[in-house]
């Protein structure tokens, strides 16, 4: 089976367009995500008008704050500073990676919690440690979704993980964790990657390096969750797994179209979620 990301993503845009609707008639405003710009790197760029079309798209207002020449760090901290206290803003995203020399840690723990729509704020991340998440990271959330949406089983399921980014790898580890798998996480220095990847009933992976799964490494029948995203010289896109081969053995997402609409789509998700939080009378 392919494990298509763009149903999934539609249905979870439809439930963000009943949000903001519920958003506008409880409060009269749009759920609002600011977008912070900072440098002129054009894979960035990319992806901020793309999110920004997407927003618009369901009704949440994205207004952007872009600064080609970059911004110094007292003054990036103060910009910080004003869309926290500023209560028609409900989400704060800084596209990342952040220009060399300035600081990310420091940057994204300098926003409000409950306006971390990334979900990569220290205390959420804790909060998703401590089994009390409040922030869900878009794409592990958005894996999850694809793994439900298409009947994947997880209770007491081999579950591994390779690559173990703040933003990705550790978090879906968890989710994988907190649905009673049991999960296995691999890196640059496990030892034989295949004796781990052939066990798993479902097998992640977000590394970043193109056709690293390949069909010998997958158990027949095993779900696939390709997050990785590499653009060849051709200007093709392809994932961490030799998509042709595997998606003969297993379930597999495609890459483009399986993780990335579904980070997409869990982002607005976030962000109403965040406006109904800091608006009250949210269903969550
Ligand atoms: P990252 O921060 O670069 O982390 C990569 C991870 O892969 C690291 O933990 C690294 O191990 C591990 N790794 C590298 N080579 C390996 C190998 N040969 N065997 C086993 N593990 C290996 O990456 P990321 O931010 O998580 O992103 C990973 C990929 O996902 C990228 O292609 C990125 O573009 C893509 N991505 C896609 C989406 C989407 O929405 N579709 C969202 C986010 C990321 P060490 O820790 O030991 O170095």
């Amino acid at each position: 089976m392919i494990l298509d990301g763009n149903p999934v993503a539609e249905r979870v845009l439809a439930e963000v367009r009943a949000g903001v609707a519920r958003v506008r008639e409880r409060h009269g405003v749009a759920p609002t995500l600011a977008v912070l710009l900072l440098g002129n790197d054009p894979a960035s760029g990319l992806y901020v008008r793309s999110k920004k079309r997407m927003a618009a798209s369901v009704g949440i207002t994205s207004p952007d704050y872009v600064y080609p020449e970059g911004l110094d760090r007292a003054a990036l901290l103060d910009l910080i500073d004003r869309l926290n206290a500023d209560r028609t803003v409900h989400g704060i995203l800084p596209q990342l990676p952040l220009p060399k020399g300035i600081d990310e840690d420091e940057v994204i723990a300098r926003i409000a919690p409950e306006k971390d729509v990334d979900g990569i704020h220290p205390v959420n991340m804790g909060r998703l440690l401590g089994g009390q998440p409040a922030v869900l990271p878009c794409t592990p959330s958005g894996c999850m979704e694809i793994l439900d949406h298409y009947g994947a089983k997880l209770e007491g399921a081999e579950a591994v993980m390779i690559g173990r980014s703040r933003i990705v790898g550790k978090p879906l580890a968890q989710l994988l964790l907190a649905r009673h798998a049991t999960v296995t996480m691999c890196h640059t220095r496990t030892r034989d990657l295949a004796d781990h990847t052939r066990r798993a009933d479902v097998l992640c992976v977000a590394v970043g390096r193109a056709g690293l799964v390949t069909a010998d490494m997958v158990k027949p029948g095993a779900w696939v969750v390709d997050v990785g995203n590499t653009r060849l010289p051709s200007g093709q896109w392809v994932g961490d797994v030799d998509f042709p081969g595997v998606s003969h053995v297993a379930h597999v997402t495609p890459v483009p179209g399986g993780v990335g609409p579904m980070t997409r789509a869990m982002l607005l998700r976030n962000t109403v979620l965040a406006a109904e939080r800091q608006l009250g009378g949210g269903l969550r």
